[in-house]
């Protein structure tokens, strides 16, 4: 009986519907600890884990930058349209031109992020196409002067407080955002001829401290998705590992130490198994009730280490002798093996036994003493569950085997006898 692999690897994991995550290395399970024990706010991922980490949260950060581009250029278009309903041609022509530079960028970047690409790539996209968009906000602006002039470079610094505060990107694109807003904020209000340098100073270091504020809260929701992240890896590893574990206790439970082989309580599964619950295994089945001679005599003339090296020899012959895919052999007891051969009817079970105890003789294992031969010998009882036959649960067939190696071994041993026959060989 092949035994059957439970365990699952560790780290074939997958955290995400989109992004399975393999996290197999044990260095990378040793730095997951080592950042869960330290303080939430020092937590850094690097290297492996910080690609996971961006891998797995791609999808979603591109969905929010898709959908607020889509968010502003629209705006952008619905303010300009109100604008143009609602105010003078003198004021509302000037603010086309750079009104219409920020659909189209916004655009550009919703169709960037459309897809994964290099990072570079999608950095340079954002931050370009961010710029763009709070350069056409501030140009608005700046075109239609008067009130409109600082009222725009708000509405500009708003729009970047919204991207940063939303945006789950790396920090160093929220602050060169979050920089490239205030410089713009900076240099249109220096070039703003109703203020003066002392109050557009002082104007810009006012926002620079609400937008301070917005990235470090960014970057706290950054920490505490990489947290989260690392705990459902960690989560996702032990879970892998008891399973993995249960899948080694389960096969220990069910194999015999010495042999390899399966026990008896895997048997009588497999046996259950194969008669599906009915009385009668719908394919027909032979059983081998196979048991080692004289080898009491052995483990006493020899030592109880010969005899342990005995019973492996025995139960390698015999899982050299069937059919690995098909057919099952456990340990039953001491020196007995069960061997159960589904869908062979008499003679194929026959041929198969007797196959075993020629094998077993021709290995020359010695057994001195022993009344029947110097070498280890078998003895063999066979039981036969034709499909057309009469009904017979595991258990019959099973007494019908030691039935007939009862008789095998009164025969004079090394033998194969067939269950309701006296046909046996030597
Ligand atoms: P027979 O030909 O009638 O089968 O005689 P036998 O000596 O083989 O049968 P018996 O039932 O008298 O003795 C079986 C022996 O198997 C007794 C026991 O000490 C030995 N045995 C059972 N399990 C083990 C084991 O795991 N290792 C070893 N070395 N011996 C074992
Ligand atoms: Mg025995
Ligand atoms: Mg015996």
């Amino acid at each position: 009986m092949d035994v059957q692999e439970n365990a699952v690897p560790i780290g074939s994991l997958n955290t995400s519907k989109q992004v399975p995550l393999h996290v197999q290395d044990p260095a990378a399970m040793a730095e997951i600890e080592r950042l869960l024990t330290r303080r939430t706010r020092d937590i850094r991922l690097k290297g492996e884990l910080r690609r996971l980490f961006r891998e797995r949260s791609w999808s979603r950060t591109a969905k929010i930058v898709r959908a607020w581009m889509v968010w502003v250029a629209l705006l952008d278009v619905l303010t300009l349209s109100l604008n143009m309903l609602m105010l003078p041609r003198a004021v509302t022509v000037p603010m086309l031109p750079p009104s219409s530079i920020l659909p189209a960028v916004a655009m550009a970047i919703a169709v960037v992020w459309q897809k994964p690409r290099a990072p570079w790539l999608q950095g340079l996209s954002l931050i370009a196409g961010m710029f763009l968009i709070l350069l056409s906000i501030a140009l608005v602006g700046v075109s239609a002067g008067g009130e409109f002039y600082e009222r725009h470079l708000n509405i500009m610094l708003f729009v970047a407080i919204t991207a940063i505060i939303i945006f789950g990107i790396p920090l160093a694109w929220t602050v060169t955002i979050a920089v490239l807003a205030l410089g713009l904020y900076l240099v249109f209000q220096l070039l703003n001829p109703s203020l003066e340098i002392g109050s557009a100073v002082a104007a810009t270091l006012f926002f620079a401290s609400g937008i301070i504020a917005t990235v470090v809260a960014r970057r706290t929701m950054t920490i505490l998705a990489q947290k989260t992240f690392l705990l459902e890896l960690r989560d996702r590893c032990r879970v892998a590992e008891l399973a993995d574990a249960n899948g080694r206790l389960e096969h220990l439970a069910r194999t015999d130490p010495l042999t390899g082989l399966a026990n008896r309580r895997w048997m009588m599964e497999t046996l259950d198994r194969l008669w599906g619950g009915g009385t009668k295994c719908p394919a027909g089945a032979a059983m081998l009730m196979c048991d080692i001679d004289e080898f009491k005599n052995l483990n006493d003339r020899l030592g109880h280490a010969e005899g342990d090296r005995c019973l492996v020899e025995v139960a390698d012959i015999i899982q050299d002798c069937v059919r690995r895919d098909r057919d099952h052999v456990a340990r039953y007891g001491g020196e007995e093996f069960l061997v159960l051969l589904p869908g062979l009817d008499a003679r194929g079970a026959i041929a198969v036994a007797e196959q075993i105890r020629k094998s077993v003789e021709a290995g020359t294992f010695p057994n001195p003493g022993s009344r029947v031969s110097p070498y280890v010998t078998l003895s063999i009882g066979v039981a036969v569950q034709a499909p057309a036959a009469e009904a017979a649960s595991p258990e019959q067939l099973q007494r019908q085997a030691d039935a007939a190696l009862y008789l095998a071994k009164q025969a004079g041993r090394n033998r194969v006898v067939l269950h309701g026959s006296v046909s046996s060989s030597i």
